[in-house]
């Protein structure tokens, strides 16, 4: 490390913030927690702002911030920190609109600034193997379910259930983001059949089906009233084998024999990658997942299910 730690603000701490982003900036030695902005507290010892303009105009010596508040509010603020010329770290999914992410893409580049469109799953510890196994390989099918408990996951969070929020695909966008990562080839959405509960603006389930330029058929399930322990599955079929990735990417099977099983580290990954493009001031948007879901809200069938209630 050549410098001083980055002095990072952390904006929005809800599940994400003080499950994976606090322990990894303090785990760190790139990164100093230097203030929050919370609308409800704080973080002990460290200064907090309620409002994050405040932050911006009273602590000029923050060079970075990390936003992990809903899609729904995150370009405003993602934009006034560029405009205050801090770098940025996005939470996934990066924003409410693939017009946003780009719109922030090209003002960071104007300002030479870094912005990181974060997909946490992306370093989930087999993705990296199961990248070089498809490529020596030829793939002819892709199965994945991405099935949980919403009310386990996500109990109480209101945002998942707005527009914006992207209901199962808040969860299944990381399935997307492992699949695009792995893939040899760029993948399009065909066809896609969502699920809306009767009383919310959000998907419930959605099946999706998903095409390389080859043809390779690619079903997706996601499933938001699964009941039982949660399944994070991605399968390939790939010159008579069948690769399996569950637990989001925590463990690979060949065939039934397993290969690697390592416990997650996804946020130091993620820290650390954000590290290496504030050091050579490079940036890191890729839409790609988000255009999947876009697509698959532009074109998807919609059917209505039974309402849900918290
Ligand atoms: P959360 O628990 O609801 O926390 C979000 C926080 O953002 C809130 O606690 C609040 O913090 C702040 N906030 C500001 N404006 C808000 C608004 N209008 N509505 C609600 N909250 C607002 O959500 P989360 O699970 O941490 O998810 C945040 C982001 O991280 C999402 O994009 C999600 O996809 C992503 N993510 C979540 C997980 C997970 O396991 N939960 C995993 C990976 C990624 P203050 O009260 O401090 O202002």
């Amino acid at each position: 490390m050549s410098k001083e730690p980055w002095k990072v603000a952390v904006v929005g701490l809800g599940k994400i913030a003080n499950d994976q982003h606090l322990p990894s900036i303090a785990r760190l030695p790139d990164y100093t927690f230097a203030a929050s902005v919370s609308r409800s507290g704080g973080v002990e010892g460290v200064e907090n702002f309620t409002e994050l303009d405040a932050l911006l105009a009273a602590r000029p010596d923050i060079e970075v911030i990390s936003l992990c508040v809903p899609p729904q509010v995150r370009y405003e603020m993602a934009r006034a920190a560029l405009e205050a010329g801090r770098h940025v770290m996005l939470e996934k999914p990066p924003g409410a609109t693939l017009g946003e992410v780009e719109d922030l893409s090209s003002l960071a580049a104007e300002r030479g600034l870094v912005l990181y469109a974060t997909w946490h799953s992306r370093h989930a510890p087999a993705v990296g193997p199961a990248k070089a196994w498809i490529a020596e390989r030829s793939p002819s099918a892709v199965r994945i379910n991405w099935k949980e408990d919403v009310r386990e996951w996500h109990p109480g969070q209101q945002w998942i259930w707005e527009p914006g929020g992207l209901g199962v695909f808040d969860p299944g966008i990381n399935a997307l983001s492992m699949l695009t990562a792995i893939w040899p080839m760029p993948i399009r959405l065909v066809s896609a059949e969502l699920g809306f509960p009767e009383n919310r603006a959000t998907p419930i389930r959605a099946d999706l089906a998903l095409r390389d330029p080859a043809g390779t058929p690619m079903e997706v399930a996601f499933d938001w009233a699964h009941e039982g322990p949660p399944l994070w599955d991605l399968e390939v079929d790939a010159s008579g084998e069948t690769l399996k990735l569950s637990g989001g990417g925590k463990r690979m099977e060949v065939d039934g024999r397993l290969v690697l099983e390592e416990p997650e580290a996804e946020y130091d990954g993620l820290y650390r990658e954000f590290a290496g493009l504030l050091d050579t001031g490079a940036r890191n948007v890729d839409v790609t997942p988000l255009r999947i879901v876009a697509d698959a809200f532009l074109t998807g069938r919609i059917t209505h299910t039974a309402p849900f209630h918290d």
